[in-house]
Protein backbone atom coordinates (compact mmCIF):
# COMPACT_ATOMS: atom_id res chain seq x y z
CA UNK A 1 0.00 0.00 0.00
CA UNK A 2 1.36 3.62 -0.88
CA UNK A 3 2.39 5.52 2.16
CA UNK A 4 -0.39 8.62 1.99
CA UNK A 5 1.33 11.44 0.70
CA UNK A 6 0.81 15.30 0.21
CA UNK A 7 3.24 16.13 -2.53
CA UNK A 8 2.93 15.05 -6.13
CA UNK A 9 6.15 13.48 -7.08
CA UNK A 10 8.15 14.75 -10.28
CA UNK A 11 6.51 12.92 -12.36
CA UNK A 12 2.84 13.81 -11.20
CA UNK A 13 4.02 17.61 -11.06
CA UNK A 14 5.03 16.79 -15.53
CA UNK A 15 1.66 15.66 -15.84
CA UNK A 16 0.09 18.36 -14.19
CA UNK A 17 1.58 20.93 -15.84
CA UNK A 18 0.99 19.16 -19.43
CA UNK A 19 -2.69 19.46 -18.56
CA UNK A 20 -2.53 23.01 -16.62
CA UNK A 21 -1.01 24.00 -20.32
CA UNK A 22 -4.42 22.08 -22.14
CA UNK A 23 -6.49 23.94 -19.72
CA UNK A 24 -5.01 27.03 -19.77
CA UNK A 25 -4.34 27.14 -23.86
CA UNK A 26 -7.27 24.85 -25.11
CA UNK A 27 -10.03 24.78 -22.73
CA UNK A 28 -10.69 28.63 -20.74
CA UNK A 29 -10.12 30.11 -24.33
CA UNK A 30 -12.88 27.58 -25.58
CA UNK A 31 -15.23 28.18 -22.21
CA UNK A 32 -17.84 30.84 -22.90
CA UNK A 33 -18.28 30.04 -26.71
CA UNK A 34 -19.86 26.46 -26.00
CA UNK A 35 -20.96 27.42 -22.82
CA UNK A 36 -23.58 29.61 -25.00
CA UNK A 37 -23.80 27.52 -27.47
CA UNK A 38 -24.85 24.47 -25.16
CA UNK A 39 -23.19 22.12 -27.27
CA UNK A 40 -21.51 19.06 -26.94
CA UNK A 41 -17.84 20.61 -27.48
CA UNK A 42 -16.37 17.74 -29.95
CA UNK A 43 -13.69 19.68 -31.68
CA UNK A 44 -11.99 20.52 -28.18
CA UNK A 45 -12.79 16.70 -27.16
CA UNK A 46 -11.00 15.81 -30.41
CA UNK A 47 -7.92 17.75 -29.17
CA UNK A 48 -7.89 16.53 -25.94
CA UNK A 49 -7.99 12.77 -28.07
CA UNK A 50 -5.26 13.98 -30.14
CA UNK A 51 -2.79 14.97 -27.37
CA UNK A 52 -3.73 11.86 -25.30
CA UNK A 53 -6.00 13.20 -22.56
CA UNK A 54 -9.16 11.70 -23.68
CA UNK A 55 -7.80 8.10 -23.82
CA UNK A 56 -8.61 4.87 -21.82
CA UNK A 57 -4.81 4.70 -21.27
CA UNK A 58 -4.38 7.93 -19.64
CA UNK A 59 -7.26 7.93 -17.26
CA UNK A 60 -6.40 4.36 -16.38
CA UNK A 61 -2.86 5.20 -15.74
CA UNK A 62 -4.16 8.09 -13.52
CA UNK A 63 -6.75 5.53 -12.35
CA UNK A 64 -4.10 2.31 -10.69
CA UNK A 65 -2.02 5.60 -9.44
CA UNK A 66 -1.38 3.92 -6.63
CA UNK A 67 -0.71 7.46 -4.48
CA UNK A 68 -4.79 8.42 -5.28
CA UNK A 69 -3.52 11.54 -6.43
CA UNK A 70 -3.49 10.89 -10.47
CA UNK A 71 -7.14 11.23 -10.38
CA UNK A 72 -7.77 14.61 -8.40
CA UNK A 73 -4.60 16.16 -9.87
CA UNK A 74 -6.17 15.79 -13.03
CA UNK A 75 -10.04 16.64 -12.56
CA UNK A 76 -8.74 19.93 -10.90
CA UNK A 77 -6.64 21.21 -13.67
CA UNK A 78 -9.59 20.03 -15.91
CA UNK A 79 -12.20 21.98 -14.17
CA UNK A 80 -10.25 24.55 -13.64
CA UNK A 81 -10.25 25.44 -17.55
CA UNK A 82 -13.83 25.00 -17.54
CA UNK A 83 -16.37 22.57 -15.69
CA UNK A 84 -18.73 22.14 -18.77
CA UNK A 85 -16.05 21.59 -21.60
CA UNK A 86 -14.14 19.17 -18.87
CA UNK A 87 -17.32 17.24 -17.98
CA UNK A 88 -17.27 16.49 -21.79
CA UNK A 89 -14.12 15.23 -22.12
CA UNK A 90 -14.34 13.35 -18.67
CA UNK A 91 -18.09 12.16 -18.55
CA UNK A 92 -17.45 8.96 -20.76
CA UNK A 93 -15.02 8.07 -17.43
CA UNK A 94 -18.45 7.29 -15.13
CA UNK A 95 -19.22 5.01 -17.62
CA UNK A 96 -15.69 3.43 -18.43
CA UNK A 97 -15.71 3.05 -14.05
CA UNK A 98 -19.12 1.52 -14.33
CA UNK A 99 -17.72 -1.00 -16.55
CA UNK A 100 -13.86 -1.34 -14.77
CA UNK A 101 -15.90 -1.61 -11.38
CA UNK A 102 -18.03 -4.48 -12.71
CA UNK A 103 -17.06 -5.49 -15.88
CA UNK A 104 -15.14 -9.02 -16.98
CA UNK A 105 -11.65 -8.75 -18.49
CA UNK A 106 -13.24 -9.41 -21.59
CA UNK A 107 -15.99 -6.78 -21.28
CA UNK A 108 -13.51 -4.11 -20.34
CA UNK A 109 -11.11 -4.96 -23.55
CA UNK A 110 -14.17 -4.79 -25.80
CA UNK A 111 -16.65 -1.71 -24.62
CA UNK A 112 -14.13 0.61 -22.87
CA UNK A 113 -12.50 1.23 -26.43
CA UNK A 114 -15.44 2.11 -28.18
CA UNK A 115 -16.22 4.53 -25.55
CA UNK A 116 -13.28 6.64 -26.52
CA UNK A 117 -12.77 5.50 -29.83
CA UNK A 118 -9.79 7.13 -31.63
CA UNK A 119 -8.40 10.76 -32.30
CA UNK A 120 -10.07 10.95 -35.85
CA UNK A 121 -13.05 9.18 -34.92
CA UNK A 122 -13.99 10.23 -30.92
CA UNK A 123 -16.62 8.97 -29.46
CA UNK A 124 -18.53 8.97 -25.98
CA UNK A 125 -20.27 7.34 -23.41
CA UNK A 126 -23.17 7.54 -21.24
CA UNK A 127 -23.83 6.06 -17.48
CA UNK A 128 -27.61 6.11 -17.02
CA UNK A 129 -29.00 5.51 -13.59
CA UNK A 130 -31.27 8.21 -12.60
CA UNK A 131 -34.82 7.83 -13.61
CA UNK A 132 -37.71 10.49 -13.13
CA UNK A 133 -38.48 9.00 -9.73
CA UNK A 134 -35.49 7.29 -8.53
CA UNK A 135 -33.02 10.01 -8.13
CA UNK A 136 -31.63 10.30 -4.67
CA UNK A 137 -33.76 7.32 -4.06
CA UNK A 138 -32.14 4.88 -6.12
CA UNK A 139 -34.11 1.90 -4.91
CA UNK A 140 -37.15 3.38 -6.95
CA UNK A 141 -35.62 2.32 -9.92
CA UNK A 142 -37.89 1.49 -12.33
CA UNK A 143 -36.66 0.63 -15.34
CA UNK A 144 -36.56 -3.52 -15.79
CA UNK A 145 -33.98 -6.06 -17.88
CA UNK A 146 -35.57 -9.34 -17.80
CA UNK A 147 -33.46 -12.38 -19.29
CA UNK A 148 -34.99 -14.11 -22.55
CA UNK A 149 -33.38 -17.72 -21.65
CA UNK A 150 -34.23 -18.82 -25.78
CA UNK A 151 -32.32 -16.04 -26.96
CA UNK A 152 -29.77 -15.56 -24.21
CA UNK A 153 -30.99 -12.04 -24.08
CA UNK A 154 -31.58 -9.24 -21.90
CA UNK A 155 -35.06 -6.80 -22.61
CA UNK A 156 -34.30 -3.56 -21.01
CA UNK A 157 -37.87 -1.32 -21.00
CA UNK A 158 -37.82 2.18 -18.85
CA UNK A 159 -36.67 5.99 -18.98
CA UNK A 160 -33.72 7.38 -17.91
CA UNK A 161 -32.87 10.46 -17.32
CA UNK A 162 -30.46 13.30 -16.65
CA UNK A 163 -27.66 11.03 -18.47
CA UNK A 164 -24.51 12.70 -18.89
CA UNK A 165 -23.94 12.09 -23.10
CA UNK A 166 -27.16 10.37 -23.09
CA UNK A 167 -28.43 9.39 -26.64
CA UNK A 168 -25.39 10.92 -28.30
CA UNK A 169 -22.89 8.33 -26.43
CA UNK A 170 -21.50 5.25 -28.61
CA UNK A 171 -21.83 2.60 -25.46
CA UNK A 172 -24.84 3.21 -22.89
CA UNK A 173 -24.03 1.81 -19.05
CA UNK A 174 -27.77 1.20 -18.13
CA UNK A 175 -28.48 -0.32 -14.61
CA UNK A 176 -31.91 -1.73 -14.12
CA UNK A 177 -33.98 -3.77 -12.11
CA UNK A 178 -33.45 -7.72 -11.96
CA UNK A 179 -35.15 -8.85 -9.32
CA UNK A 180 -37.89 -6.63 -7.84
CA UNK A 181 -38.22 -7.94 -4.83
CA UNK A 182 -34.92 -7.18 -3.41
CA UNK A 183 -35.09 -3.37 -4.17
CA UNK A 184 -31.57 -1.92 -4.97
CA UNK A 185 -29.63 -4.94 -4.11
CA UNK A 186 -31.91 -6.58 -7.19
CA UNK A 187 -29.85 -4.22 -9.60
CA UNK A 188 -27.90 -5.12 -12.67
CA UNK A 189 -25.89 -2.88 -14.90
CA UNK A 190 -25.82 -3.10 -19.10
CA UNK A 191 -23.75 -2.29 -22.06
CA UNK A 192 -25.95 -1.12 -24.83
CA UNK A 193 -23.77 -1.58 -27.39
CA UNK A 194 -23.66 1.10 -30.06
CA UNK A 195 -26.64 1.53 -32.70
CA UNK A 196 -29.05 -1.07 -30.60
CA UNK A 197 -32.75 -0.98 -31.88
CA UNK A 198 -35.06 0.49 -28.98
CA UNK A 199 -32.71 2.96 -27.60
CA UNK A 200 -33.25 6.75 -28.55
CA UNK A 201 -32.51 10.21 -26.89
CA UNK A 202 -35.53 11.83 -25.39
CA UNK A 203 -35.17 15.19 -24.63
CA UNK A 204 -32.27 17.43 -24.01
CA UNK A 205 -31.80 19.07 -21.04
CA UNK A 206 -31.37 23.16 -20.89
CA UNK A 207 -29.21 24.04 -17.63
CA UNK A 208 -28.04 26.52 -15.59
CA UNK A 209 -24.56 25.79 -16.01
CA UNK A 210 -22.13 23.28 -16.99
CA UNK A 211 -23.92 24.09 -20.73
CA UNK A 212 -21.36 22.42 -23.09
CA UNK A 213 -22.21 19.22 -21.27
CA UNK A 214 -24.99 17.50 -22.72
CA UNK A 215 -27.42 16.22 -20.37
CA UNK A 216 -31.10 14.17 -21.51
CA UNK A 217 -33.30 11.70 -21.14
CA UNK A 218 -32.62 8.13 -22.54
CA UNK A 219 -35.55 5.89 -23.37
CA UNK A 220 -35.46 2.13 -23.85
CA UNK A 221 -38.15 0.65 -25.93
CA UNK A 222 -37.69 -3.07 -25.78
CA UNK A 223 -34.08 -3.12 -26.15
CA UNK A 224 -32.19 -6.76 -26.72
CA UNK A 225 -28.76 -6.93 -25.44
CA UNK A 226 -26.77 -9.65 -25.86
CA UNK A 227 -26.25 -12.25 -22.47
CA UNK A 228 -22.77 -10.75 -22.56
CA UNK A 229 -23.62 -7.35 -22.21
CA UNK A 230 -24.50 -7.81 -18.55
CA UNK A 231 -21.79 -6.83 -16.89
CA UNK A 232 -19.94 -9.57 -14.36
CA UNK A 233 -21.65 -12.26 -16.34
CA UNK A 234 -24.46 -14.04 -15.19
CA UNK A 235 -23.29 -16.45 -12.94
CA UNK A 236 -21.98 -13.77 -11.17
CA UNK A 237 -25.12 -11.85 -10.96
CA UNK A 238 -26.87 -15.20 -10.03
CA UNK A 239 -24.40 -15.97 -7.06
CA UNK A 240 -25.22 -12.14 -5.85
CA UNK A 241 -28.68 -12.57 -6.15
CA UNK A 242 -28.93 -15.59 -3.67
CA UNK A 243 -26.55 -14.04 -1.35
CA UNK A 244 -28.86 -11.19 -1.15
CA UNK A 245 -32.36 -13.30 -1.24
CA UNK A 246 -30.40 -15.26 1.96
CA UNK A 247 -29.83 -11.96 3.58
CA UNK A 248 -33.22 -10.70 3.03
CA UNK A 249 -34.51 -13.68 4.55
CA UNK A 250 -32.33 -13.61 7.82
CA UNK A 251 -32.83 -9.24 7.73
CA UNK A 252 -29.30 -9.21 7.95
CA UNK A 253 -26.12 -6.79 6.40
CA UNK A 254 -26.64 -4.68 3.83
CA UNK A 255 -25.00 -5.68 -0.03
CA UNK A 256 -24.10 -2.94 -2.11
CA UNK A 257 -25.10 -2.64 -5.33
CA UNK A 258 -23.77 -2.02 -8.90
CA UNK A 259 -24.60 1.39 -9.32
CA UNK A 260 -23.64 2.36 -5.76
CA UNK A 261 -20.21 1.04 -5.91
CA UNK A 262 -19.77 3.30 -9.60
CA UNK A 263 -20.97 6.20 -6.98
CA UNK A 264 -18.36 5.64 -4.62
CA UNK A 265 -15.33 5.38 -6.22
CA UNK A 266 -16.42 8.84 -7.89
CA UNK A 267 -16.69 10.91 -5.17
CA UNK A 268 -13.87 12.21 -4.45
CA UNK A 269 -13.12 12.75 -8.19
CA UNK A 270 -16.64 15.18 -8.10
CA UNK A 271 -14.75 16.15 -5.22
CA UNK A 272 -11.41 17.14 -6.97
CA UNK A 273 -14.08 18.96 -10.16
CA UNK A 274 -14.93 21.18 -7.87
CA UNK A 275 -11.82 22.46 -6.23
CA UNK A 276 -11.02 22.99 -9.62
CA UNK A 277 -14.04 25.39 -10.24
CA UNK A 278 -13.43 27.07 -6.74
CA UNK A 279 -9.76 27.54 -7.39
CA UNK A 280 -10.08 29.13 -10.88
CA UNK A 281 -12.80 31.14 -9.13
CA UNK A 282 -10.57 32.41 -6.51
CA UNK A 283 -7.50 33.15 -9.12
CA UNK A 284 -9.64 35.55 -10.95
CA UNK A 285 -10.90 37.03 -7.66
CA UNK A 286 -7.26 37.80 -6.25
CA UNK A 287 -5.81 38.94 -9.17
CA UNK A 288 -8.66 41.13 -9.92
CA UNK A 289 -8.32 42.30 -5.95
CA UNK A 290 -5.01 43.52 -6.88
CA UNK A 291 -5.51 45.63 -9.56
CA UNK A 292 -8.76 46.99 -9.11
CA UNK A 293 -8.08 50.63 -7.31
CA UNK A 294 -11.07 52.09 -5.54
CA UNK A 295 -10.77 55.15 -2.88
CA UNK A 296 -7.17 55.23 -4.31
CA UNK A 297 -5.89 51.77 -3.06
CA UNK A 298 -6.18 48.58 -4.69
CA UNK A 299 -9.49 46.77 -3.09
CA UNK A 300 -7.03 44.23 -1.46
CA UNK A 301 -6.08 46.54 0.92
CA UNK A 302 -9.43 46.56 2.43
CA UNK A 303 -9.61 43.68 5.03
CA UNK A 304 -13.06 42.96 3.86
CA UNK A 305 -11.88 42.22 0.88
CA UNK A 306 -8.54 40.04 2.25
CA UNK A 307 -9.80 38.14 4.39
CA UNK A 308 -12.53 36.73 2.32
CA UNK A 309 -9.93 35.93 -0.17
CA UNK A 310 -7.99 34.37 2.77
CA UNK A 311 -10.74 32.39 3.87
CA UNK A 312 -11.73 31.28 0.52
CA UNK A 313 -7.98 29.68 -0.22
CA UNK A 314 -7.88 28.06 3.11
CA UNK A 315 -11.32 26.12 2.30
CA UNK A 316 -9.93 25.15 -0.84
CA UNK A 317 -6.57 23.84 0.44
CA UNK A 318 -9.04 21.86 3.11
CA UNK A 319 -11.13 20.71 0.50
CA UNK A 320 -8.04 19.52 -1.71
CA UNK A 321 -6.59 17.63 1.61
CA UNK A 322 -9.95 15.76 1.97
CA UNK A 323 -10.15 14.71 -1.75
CA UNK A 324 -7.08 13.34 -1.86
CA UNK A 325 -7.20 11.50 1.29
CA UNK A 326 -10.24 9.90 -0.29
CA UNK A 327 -8.77 9.35 -3.25
CA UNK A 328 -6.20 6.93 -1.63
CA UNK A 329 -8.14 5.26 1.04
CA UNK A 330 -10.01 4.54 -2.34
CA UNK A 331 -7.26 3.29 -5.27
CA UNK A 332 -5.65 1.55 -1.71
CA UNK A 333 -8.70 -0.50 -0.56
CA UNK A 334 -9.30 1.33 2.65
CA UNK A 335 -12.69 1.22 3.35
CA UNK A 336 -14.74 4.26 3.97
CA UNK A 337 -15.24 4.09 7.60
CA UNK A 338 -16.19 7.79 8.36
CA UNK A 339 -17.43 8.22 4.93
CA UNK A 340 -14.47 9.74 4.12
CA UNK A 341 -15.37 9.58 0.77
CA UNK A 342 -18.93 11.46 1.44
CA UNK A 343 -17.16 14.14 3.78
CA UNK A 344 -14.37 15.00 0.31
CA UNK A 345 -17.70 15.09 -2.15
CA UNK A 346 -19.49 17.54 0.62
CA UNK A 347 -16.93 19.94 1.66
CA UNK A 348 -15.14 20.41 -1.73
CA UNK A 349 -18.63 20.91 -3.85
CA UNK A 350 -19.90 23.10 -0.91
CA UNK A 351 -16.42 24.92 -0.89
CA UNK A 352 -17.11 25.64 -4.83
CA UNK A 353 -20.57 27.31 -4.62
CA UNK A 354 -19.49 29.48 -1.47
CA UNK A 355 -16.17 30.65 -3.47
CA UNK A 356 -17.29 31.39 -6.88
CA UNK A 357 -20.56 33.49 -4.68
CA UNK A 358 -17.76 35.34 -3.02
CA UNK A 359 -15.92 35.75 -6.35
CA UNK A 360 -18.52 37.48 -7.92
CA UNK A 361 -19.16 39.68 -5.02
CA UNK A 362 -15.80 40.67 -4.94
CA UNK A 363 -15.45 41.39 -8.85
CA UNK A 364 -18.43 43.59 -8.29
CA UNK A 365 -20.84 44.68 -10.98
CA UNK A 366 -18.15 42.91 -13.60
CA UNK A 367 -18.79 39.99 -11.96
CA UNK A 368 -22.12 39.90 -12.18
CA UNK A 369 -21.63 39.95 -16.32
CA UNK A 370 -20.88 37.15 -19.06
CA UNK A 371 -17.38 39.74 -19.98
CA UNK A 372 -15.96 38.14 -16.80
CA UNK A 373 -15.84 34.46 -15.97
CA UNK A 374 -17.03 34.07 -12.28
CA UNK A 375 -20.43 34.31 -13.11
CA UNK A 376 -20.12 31.01 -15.32
CA UNK A 377 -18.56 28.97 -12.34
CA UNK A 378 -20.87 30.08 -9.82
CA UNK A 379 -23.69 28.42 -12.62
CA UNK A 380 -21.00 25.77 -13.22
CA UNK A 381 -20.34 24.94 -9.18
CA UNK A 382 -24.14 24.16 -8.53
CA UNK A 383 -23.98 21.01 -9.92
CA UNK A 384 -21.63 19.92 -7.63
CA UNK A 385 -23.91 19.47 -4.66
CA UNK A 386 -26.49 17.66 -6.51
CA UNK A 387 -24.71 14.94 -9.35
CA UNK A 388 -23.50 12.07 -7.70
CA UNK A 389 -25.28 12.26 -4.68
CA UNK A 390 -26.95 15.42 -3.35
CA UNK A 391 -25.02 17.38 0.01
CA UNK A 392 -28.01 16.06 1.89
CA UNK A 393 -27.64 12.55 0.63
CA UNK A 394 -23.68 12.73 1.30
CA UNK A 395 -24.63 14.27 4.79
CA UNK A 396 -27.22 11.27 5.59
CA UNK A 397 -24.42 8.78 4.54
CA UNK A 398 -21.83 10.63 6.84
CA UNK A 399 -24.55 10.65 9.52
CA UNK A 400 -25.23 6.80 9.25
CA UNK A 401 -21.70 6.17 9.06
CA UNK A 402 -20.55 7.71 12.07
CA UNK A 403 -23.92 6.85 14.40
CA UNK A 404 -24.70 3.55 12.81
CA UNK A 405 -28.43 4.24 13.27
CA UNK A 406 -30.96 4.62 10.28
CA UNK A 407 -31.26 8.43 9.94
CA UNK A 408 -33.71 9.40 7.40
C1 LIG B 1 -26.24 17.99 -15.09
C2 LIG B 1 -26.55 16.65 -14.48
C3 LIG B 1 -25.85 15.53 -14.92
C4 LIG B 1 -26.15 14.28 -14.39
N1 LIG B 1 -25.50 13.17 -14.90
C5 LIG B 1 -25.95 11.93 -14.53
C6 LIG B 1 -25.45 10.77 -15.19
O1 LIG B 1 -24.58 10.84 -16.06
N2 LIG B 1 -25.99 9.57 -14.87
C7 LIG B 1 -26.96 9.44 -13.91
O2 LIG B 1 -27.40 8.33 -13.68
N3 LIG B 1 -27.44 10.53 -13.27
C8 LIG B 1 -26.96 11.77 -13.55
N4 LIG B 1 -27.46 12.88 -12.91
C9 LIG B 1 -28.51 12.72 -11.91
C10 LIG B 1 -28.10 13.10 -10.50
O3 LIG B 1 -27.26 12.14 -9.95
C11 LIG B 1 -29.41 13.33 -9.72
O4 LIG B 1 -29.96 14.55 -10.18
C12 LIG B 1 -29.18 13.39 -8.23
O5 LIG B 1 -28.84 12.11 -7.75
C13 LIG B 1 -30.40 13.88 -7.46
O6 LIG B 1 -31.56 13.24 -7.87
P1 LIG B 1 -32.85 14.10 -8.23
O7 LIG B 1 -32.44 15.13 -9.20
O8 LIG B 1 -33.93 13.18 -8.64
O9 LIG B 1 -33.25 14.84 -6.91
P2 LIG B 1 -34.18 14.27 -5.65
O10 LIG B 1 -33.64 12.95 -5.29
O11 LIG B 1 -35.59 14.38 -6.10
O12 LIG B 1 -33.86 15.31 -4.58
C14 LIG B 1 -34.49 16.59 -4.50
C15 LIG B 1 -34.05 17.27 -3.20
O13 LIG B 1 -34.48 16.48 -2.07
C16 LIG B 1 -33.37 16.16 -1.25
N5 LIG B 1 -33.54 14.82 -0.66
C17 LIG B 1 -33.95 13.69 -1.29
N6 LIG B 1 -33.96 12.66 -0.42
C18 LIG B 1 -33.55 13.15 0.77
C19 LIG B 1 -33.35 12.59 2.07
N7 LIG B 1 -33.54 11.29 2.29
N8 LIG B 1 -32.91 13.41 3.06
C20 LIG B 1 -32.68 14.72 2.83
N9 LIG B 1 -32.85 15.31 1.63
C21 LIG B 1 -33.28 14.53 0.61
C22 LIG B 1 -32.18 16.20 -2.19
O14 LIG B 1 -30.95 16.35 -1.49
C23 LIG B 1 -32.51 17.36 -3.07
O15 LIG B 1 -32.16 18.56 -2.43
C24 LIG B 1 -27.14 14.16 -13.39
C25 LIG B 1 -27.82 15.28 -12.95
C26 LIG B 1 -27.56 16.52 -13.48
C27 LIG B 1 -28.35 17.70 -13.02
Amino acid sequence: MAEFTMELNDEQKEVRDWLHGFAADVIRPAAAEWDEREETPWPVIQEAAKVGIYSLDFYAQQYFDPTGLGIPMAMEELFWGDAGIALSIVGTGLAAVGVLANGTEEQIGTWVPQMYGDANDVKLAAFCSSEPDAGSDVASMRTRAVYDEAKDEWVINGTKTWATNGGIANVHVVVAVVDPELGSKGHASFIVPPNTPGLAQGQKFKKHGIRASHTAEVVLDNVRVPGSCLLGGKAKLDERLARARERAKAGGERVKNAAMATFEASRPAVGAMAVGTARAAYEVALDYAMTREQFGRPIIDNQGVAFQLAEMATQIDAARLLVWRASWMAVNGKPFTAAEGSMSKLFASETAKKVTAQAIQILGGNGYTREYPVERMHRDSAIYTIFEGTSEIQRLVIARTLSGMPIR
